[in-house]
């Protein structure tokens, strides 16, 4: 439990960028979850080494979050310090075929750099709401592409407060999933390499993608993507609208009517709502089909 000693000092270390008992739904793109004791908005890298270097010397946890858009914070909120990497530390540079990101930048703004100076690779990336943090972090990718076949190398600072680098070749990606996500250390910086492409193909592609998801993603309403993994072979959707969970709503939370794979919140959904709903697509999936579903989302938070 952070104390309000470690609260004042962190609000003297970053003046203005320090709040307590920030309501998490408000950086969630389902719109669900309780307060963050310590809430840190770093304004770029020194002031997260700053919060990253206190948090460890006074023994504090320390959750970092980019857009929020692939977690569920439960009602009962965060212990410690939560780091937003937000649009402060968002800078993006381009020198040849190469892209370097600040975490806190989104993946469109990179997407939209990248079509601009004609540069292809990112295409698939069109409409996938993260950060370059939270991109990396998940192997984010749709489309066939994920993010780890742009990446070069990544900018990392560990708990201690040190900056260190790492390849692609150490990141271990996999199909939504990177060695960042057991490692205790935050992303700063992604550098891709990326290919000449014709901007008119690339801005096809993206509108393609585009059009394709407001055709097939339930994107009215507030949600976090794929909730589950497909399973080798097959689509997470295609076996909950096949165990006939299409539709099947627990409070405000619903299996969407239009993507099985995604949860809905239709206005005051809570986390428990929603993790119903996941513990009954799990068990239905693997009742009928004999599939043991794996979530892609991450789920944080007290009960
Ligand atoms: C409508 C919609 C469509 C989506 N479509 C796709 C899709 O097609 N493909 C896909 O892969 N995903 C998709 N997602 C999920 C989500 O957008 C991605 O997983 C995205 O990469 C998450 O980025 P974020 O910044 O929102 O991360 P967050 O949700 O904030 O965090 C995700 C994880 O990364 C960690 N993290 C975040 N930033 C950092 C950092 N700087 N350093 C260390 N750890 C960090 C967090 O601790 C957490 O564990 C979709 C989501 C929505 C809402």
């Amino acid at each position: 439990m952070a104390d309000s000693a470690i609260c004042r000092e962190l609000q003297e270390l970053l003046p203005g960028r320090v709040r307590t008992g920030e309501p998490m739904k408000n950086h969630t793109s389902w719109r669900i979850g309780g307060p963050s004791e310590i809430f840190v908005e770093p304004a770029g890298r020194e002031e997260l080494q700053l919060v990253v270097s206190h948090a460890y010397r006074r023994q504090v946890p320390l959750m970092v979050i980019g857009n929020g858009s692939n977690l569920l914070v439960t009602e009962g909120g965060i212990r410690g310090i939560v780091v937003k990497i937000g649009s402060d530390l968002g800078r993006i540079t381009t020198r040849d075929l190469r892209i370097t990101a600040e975490a806190g930048a989104k993946l469109a703004g990179v997407a939209a750099v990248a079509r601009d100076k004609g540069l292809g690779g990112f295409e698939f990336s069109a409409g996938i709401p993260g950060t370059v943090g939270g991109a990396v972090v998940m192997n984010a990718g749709a489309n066939g592409s994920s993010i780890c076949s742009l990446v070069h190398k990544v900018l990392l600072l560990s708990l201690e407060g040190e900056f260190y680098q790492k390849a692609n070749k150490d990141i271990s990606f996999g199909y939504r999933t990177s060695i960042l996500q057991s490692e205790p250390a935050i992303v700063v910086e992604a550098e891709f390499f990326c290919h000449f492409k014709d901007k008119k193909e690339i801005t096809a592609e993206m509108e393609r993608h585009l059009n394709r998801r407001r055709q097939t993603q339930p994107l009215g309403y507030p949600n976090a993507g794929s909730v589950f993994k497909n399973p080798p072979g097959d689509s997470a959707g295609r076996l909950i609208e096949a165990a006939g969970l299409k539709g099947l709503r627990i409070g405000d939370a619903q299996i969407s009517t239009v993507h099985a794979n995604f949860i809905i919140n239709l206005g005051s959904a809570t986390a428990r709502d929603i993790l119903k709903l996941v513990e009954l697509a799990r068990e239905k999936v693997l009742g009928c089909f004999g599939v043991e579903l794996q979530l892609e989302i991450k789920v944080i938070g007290n009960d």
